[in-house]
């Protein structure tokens, strides 16, 4: 985790931010110096506690929507990311992954929740993408090269995705099922 925390002037020298008491803003940097490098805090009633602020700074900041709380008890820095400008090669992604797909970030970069459609929407992407990555491995694994009877180079049958291949001297196609390649016409013949 880096060592220093920035903050931005747009954020805390706004009417929004001044407007609140004193000991809410003091919550507010402390709680951001505690955040991880995506601005997730696991603990903000003990650093409540610790920097002497009451239940009353917390929800200042929750109405005043500083700070976003997730059920778990974790909060994110809303603005954190307009804050904060971490090097990638410095950064540690947060351990709260399940409170970060909750998450967007909106064209100024702030963090907004998600509706519970845009969550489900999020989830089926990434299971979709998962999918496709592990389907290519397996591909990228069992494509042959070359024709396992004659050894002369295949050429791709299908257009690029890489699902059936073409033997010049056997004319005869390979097609990926059931995890293992199989000739096209030889299966037909054995069939009939
Ligand atoms: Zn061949």
């Amino acid at each position: 985790m880096s060592e220093k925390r920035m903050f931005s002037k747009t954020i805390v020298l706004s009417d929004a931010f001044l407007d609140m008491p004193m000991s809410a803003r003091c919550l507010y940097f402390t709680l951001s110096m505690f955040g991880d490098d995506d601005g997730f805090v696991n603990s903000p009633k003990a650093i409540m506690r610790q920097c002497g602020a009451s239940d009353d700074d917390l929800r200042v900041l929750f109405g005043k929507k500083f700070i976003l709380p997730f059920e778990s008890g974790v909060i994110v820095i809303k603005h954190w990311r307009i804050n904060n400008y971490l090097r990638a090669d410095r950064y540690q992604p947060t351990k709260y992954l399940e409170e970060k797909e909750m998450l967007k970030v909106d064209d100024n970069g702030a963090y907004t929740m998600r509706t519970a459609e845009e969550i489900e929407t999020a989830k089926k992407e990434k299971s979709v993408k998962k999918l496709t990555e592990k389907k290519d491995r397996v591909l990228k694994i069992r494509t042959p090269k070359v024709c396992p009877i004659c050894k002369t180079k295949l050429e791709d049958s299908s257009g690029g995705c890489k699902t059936s291949w073409y033997c010049m001297k056997c004319s005869d196609e390979l097609t990926y099922h059931n995890g293992k390649w199989d000739f096209w016409d030889s299966k037909k013949e054995k069939k009939s």
